[in-house]
């Protein structure tokens, strides 16, 4: 009867952990392992998605207050 208990709470801590990770996905890692269409902004390190950054001088920005303040 212990062993069936056991084995019912590794399986309960499994499908936890599962799911532990693949909520993780939604936030953004913090360095490094960046997905492809994000970048960084060079004034305050923000990371954004490549669609919402500015582009200038091939430098990314996050805003254009910091486009315009430039590294
Ligand atoms: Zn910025």
């Amino acid at each position: 009867m212990t062993k069936i208990l056991l084995i019912v709470a590794f399986t309960i801590a499994i499908v936890l952990w599962f799911k532990h990770q693949s909520g993780k996905r939604d936030e953004l890692p913090r360095e490094e392992k960046m997905p492809e269409d994000m970048v960084r902004c060079v004034v305050c390190k923000v990371n954004l998605p490549r669609s919402e950054a500015l582009l200038s001088q091939g430098k990314f920005y996050c805003c254009d207050e910091h486009r315009r303040r430039g590294g």
